[in-house]
């Protein structure tokens, strides 16, 4: 299964519900991609977040937001209009020049899945896919 390592809190503002990722590149997949947290911090995602709704700010702690996998999401399509400075319907969390990985049917893992990242698509391991496939196991039987 494919990962995308995101910097924190990016990460945390995919699950509460950051439906574009922005990306520099491309890629032809289509399918599900587990979205893994990376160590790095951002505080530029906190006052973005908080500029758009304060609640959806609120609560993103460096020291407090899990790294690992964390979640996972379907990538439908990439709008790459704004890399061609036209305008699209990305919607609030589409930045300029970037393309625009759009995600559907996020889902939030109970526990994060440890496992250290990698840069661009990555594949994750069985054991990474067995760990987080139990969990989703475990949830649809609830
Ligand atoms: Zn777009």
């Amino acid at each position: 299964m494919k990962a995308l390592s995101v910097g924190r809190p990016w990460s945390e503002l995919i699950l509460r519900g950051k439906n574009v990722e922005n990306r520099t590149w491309n890629t032809r997949y289509r399918g599900p991609l587990l979205i893994h947290a990376a160590q790095s911090w951002n505080p530029e995602g906190v006052r973005f977040a908080k500029q758009l709704d304060d609640s959806l700010g609120a609560g993103l702690n460096k020291h407090t937001l899990p790294t690992g996998i964390v979640g996972i999401a379907h990538l439908t399509g990439i709008c790459t209009a704004a890399t061609d400075g036209r305008p699209c319907g990305c919607g609030p969390w589409a930045m300029p020049d970037q393309n625009h990985w759009q995600l559907t049917g996020i889902r939030r893992l109970p526990e994060p899945v440890p496992v250290k990242g990698a840069l661009g698509l990555w594949t994750a391991t069985p054991a990474v896919v067995t760990a987080v496939n139990a969990q989703l196991d475990q949830e649809a039987s609830r």
